[in-house]
């Protein structure tokens, strides 16, 4: 049997990596300033996060959401004292998705309603609900697009208004900065309006921190900077650095009911030993500062060029935009300068480095940037 041919590959195999390190089968050594679309938070093969995922398995790898987890409730305390939600309770399920779909759901059975207003460029997530909140018509299949959901440009105050006045709203939802759709960042007055114009509706004001969240940023969450608070958070990608896990923080204003969500994989032992252990870590190693400080560093140090176009983003979540398609130079990257990054559209270069990128490595990075640009 053939793979399903979905995906377009490079031609690399990665078969180890530590750090900010990748191998290839040939004994290639790699910069990882993808971290494997922005889920590698901690850095590749942490001795402390494979140690706690080899010990979990040791111990209990599965068991089902029937009995008592006390992993799920350790997590929920630890998410809640790293992130200052602690307020709010915690639903796990596996991925960024399943994340958003049950941020939908919840803020639809919470308000009776049936509308979603999401943003041009945003991107959700695969699963039928989640791509239906995606906006990206090459991806969105006719089954999807019965969801009631409505675009409004990022940053459009009153687009949201407008659609909000005509009633039917459940939730909007807002990336913290949109990733797949180009790094483009919600101001902080846009988030403080969409707060009170959420609240005046009584909308659910969903973030999807899928990308931007779990310190990218420098905050624990991007909307952070904007000081507001949603009513829904929705995480997934770097929560367990790369084993797959998802989930979503709830408001207190929301209430729980038996069977009201629900997952078979969803907060299993090995996907919460691993998040703990990244909060850990993230804690021990101020990834959160580092990841501020060296993605800053890495926009002021940028060479400066006719083809670029603009630089934006915040911490280790940046894109580099360029006038023109940015494939040739990431082959460069890629082949000449072994070197991972990521894309955004035809004209963007996304990097979303794991958390702990030394300034060392950034360094090899502007470097081997302005050689491939030269
Ligand atoms: N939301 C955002 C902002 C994302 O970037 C992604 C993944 N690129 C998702 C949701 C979907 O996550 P997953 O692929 O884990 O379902």
């Amino acid at each position: 049997m053939e793979l399903f041919d979905v995906y377009s590959l490079f031609d690399v195999t990665p078969v180890k990596a530590k750090g900010c390190t990748v191998w290839d089968d040939k004994g290639q050594e790699y910069l990882d300033l993808y971290g494997g679309h922005a889920v590698i938070s901690v850095g590749h093969s942490h001795p402390q996060y494979v140690a706690a995922l080899t010990e979990q398995l040791n111990k209990i790898g599965f068991y089902s959401n029937s009995v008592r987890n006390p992993l799920q409730e350790e997590l929920a305390r630890r998410i809640g004292e790293v992130s200052g939600y602690e307020d709010y309770t915690l639903f796990l399920d596996n991925s960024g998705a399943e994340s958003n779909e049950n941020a939908a759901k919840l803020a639809s059975f919470a308000t009776g309603k049936d509308r979603i207003i999401a943003f041009r460029k945003s991107f959700h997530g695969r699963t039928s609900g989640a791509v239906a909140l995606t906006d990206n018509p090459a991806i969105v299949s006719p089954f999807n697009a019965h969801h009631r959901v409505t675009f409004v440009d990022l940053n459009d105050g009153d687009a949201v208004l407008d659609e909000l006045s005509k009633g039917g709203v459940a939730a909007v939802i807002i990336e913290g900065i949109q990733g797949c759709g180009g790094i483009n960042l919600p101001t902080n007055g846009f988030m403080q309006a969409l707060r009170r114009m959420c609240d005046q509706y009584g909308a659910a004001l969903i973030l999807d921190e899928v990308q931007s969240g779990y310190g990218r940023t420098g905050k624990f969450f991007a909307h952070q900077w904007a000081g507001i608070k949603p009513d829904i958070i929705t995480m997934g990608k770097g929560i367990a650095n790369g084993f797959p896990c998802g989930g979503i923080l709830i408001s207190p204003r929301f209430q729980a009911r038996k069977g009201m969500l629900g997952t078979t994989f969803g907060g299993n032992y090995l996907a919460c030993a691993g998040a703990l252990a990244v909060l850990d870590i993230i804690e021990q190693e101020g990834l959160m500062a580092n990841a501020l400080a060296v993605g800053e560093y890495i926009k002021e140090a940028l060479p400066k060029s006719d083809r670029i176009k603009e630089v934006r983003g915040k911490g280790l979540m940046l894109g580099i935009e360029f006038n023109e398609p940015v494939a040739p130079l990431r082959q460069k990257l890629l082949y000449d300068k072994h070197i991972f990054t990521g894309v955004a559209g035809q004209n963007m270069i996304r990097l979303l480095a794991p958390l702990c990128l030394t300034k060392a490595e950034a360094d090899r990075f502007l470097t081997a940037f302005s050689e491939v640009l030269a």
